[in-house]
């Protein structure tokens, strides 16, 4: 009799965005008249760079042809020209890392998701709360355990290590979606002790490193001393390069990070990762790998970082309108998430400013109890837009 993964059976129904979708659409259809500003979801709005535009056409030219033509990728870790535009790129952050430990992936979330594949069952998986949910979704898909770290307004919502808490596996992602906070250099010091101390592995989720600007604040784990014995870290061209529908990542692997076998071996991560991508991914196409490639050149990375500017341009926007109201938030300078206090319960806020302002964003409660009271705006809309919608917002709470 085939029977169902009990994990599947263990995991939350997943209302957040279902919900929101559900309730736009009944208020636009009551009211047709009143257009909408969408600041919930976290996509993007600008295209992609023309640099990496010409260099996907070039690319999709040499697949039209018989000597240039490319079937599968046989390294299993993606082409080499980019591995080494990533390693170059780390290099640039300050961060040594070997080409052969970076892996090319179809962006963040499918290794977010399929990491814990590799762990024992028994694994206990650390997350933040509030957290991205997809974290907390796969591992109990994976029949993990699951234990939270509380991010607070106390904190700064900067995830702390529970006392007396034992973890073997933590995810950790800074500049953090939903609360835009952004690790310090001393706060990352203490989970890498942790990890180091616990033989536990941190999953760092670099997804928004690019949005960093303030000097001193890491934009990688591995500005940490000793990261490369206790942590993975995911990079995605998503938000950084307009990715999010194109579909390009990186994940790199020390060489030297090490789990165990149950009679206490030590083995390589790298090695048994890259045992479960041989039998599960095929790899990313050769025409986007070169678009990515193109992201890390300096014209590339001149045009990309006009995109981040024009975003971060949004979220100082909404950022000196929370200043000016007095409300408490967080995000809006090295990340483009604005995660504000509403006062409220969170779903509350939400209609209210649906209702009253025709603005959506996401209720802080959908990503973890910490999160109730509390509301994330993103700052990847339209100049027009982000500006108009801070304007309703200043209407409406200035009452
Ligand atoms: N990690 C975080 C924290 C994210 O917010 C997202 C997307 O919103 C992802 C990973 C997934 O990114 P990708 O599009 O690269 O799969």
């Amino acid at each position: 009799m085939a029977k169902i993964n009990q994990g599947f059976l263990n995991l939350k129904e997943n209302y957040l965005f279902i919900e929101i979708g559900r309730k736009v659409r009944e208020y636009t259809e009551k009211n047709p008249e009143k257009p909408i500003i969408r600041m919930g979801i976290g996509d993007v709005t600008l295209p992609l760079a023309p640099a990496v535009v010409a260099a996907m056409e070039k690319a999709s030219a040499e697949m039209g042809v018989k000597e240039t033509f490319r079937g599968y990728e046989d390294s299993g870790r993606g082409y080499l020209f980019l591995r080494e535009a990533v390693a170059g790129y780390y290099k640039g952050m300050g961060a040594e890392i070997d080409a052969d430990e970076v892996l090319i992936s179809d962006g963040a979330k499918s290794d977010c998701g399929n990491f814990t594949d590799i762990f024992s069952a028994d694994s206990v998986v650390l997350v933040s709360d509030p957290v991205y949910p997809a974290y907390v979704d796969s591992a109990i898909m994976n029949n993990k355990k699951v234990i939270f770290a509380d991010a607070t307004e106390e904190t700064g919502f900067a995830p702390v290590v529970p006392k007396g808490a034992k973890a073997d596996i933590i995810y950790l992602c800074s500049p953090n979606n939903p609360t835009g906070s952004v690790f310090t250099a001393e706060q990352l010091r203490g989970w890498v002790d942790y990890a180091l101390e616990n033989k536990a592995v941190i999953v760092f989720d670099a997804a928004y490193e690019a949005f960093i600007s303030e000097a001193g604040l890491p934009r990688s784990i591995f500005a940490v001393e000793g990261a490369k014995r206790c942590a993975i870290e995911i990079g995605s061209l998503s938000k950084t390069a307009g990715f999010t529908g194109t579909r390009c990542g990186y994940t790199v692997i020390p060489k030297e990070l090490e789990f165990y076998s149950g009679n206490g071996e030590s083995l390589s991560v790298l090695k048994y990762w890259l045992r479960r991508q041989g039998s599960k991914f095929n790899g990313v196409p050769y025409v986007i790998q070169r678009g990515a490639e193109a992201v890390f050149t300096p014209e590339g990375q001149k045009q990309t970082r006009e995109s981040i500017a024009y975003y971060m341009e949004n979220a100082r926007i909404m950022s000196a309108t929370f200043d000016e109201l007095g409300i408490p938030f967080t995000g809006g300078k090295n990340s483009p998430y604005i995660w504000f206090k509403c006062n409220m319960p969170s779903w509350d806020f939400f209609d209210l400013l649906l209702r009253e302002k025709q603005i959506v964003g996401t209720p802080g409660v959908g990503f973890g109890k910490n999160g109730d009271g509390w509301f994330r705006l993103t700052a990847f809309g339209t100049r027009e837009n982000t500006v108009e919608a801070m304007k309703r917002v200043k209407e409406m709470l200035q009452k």
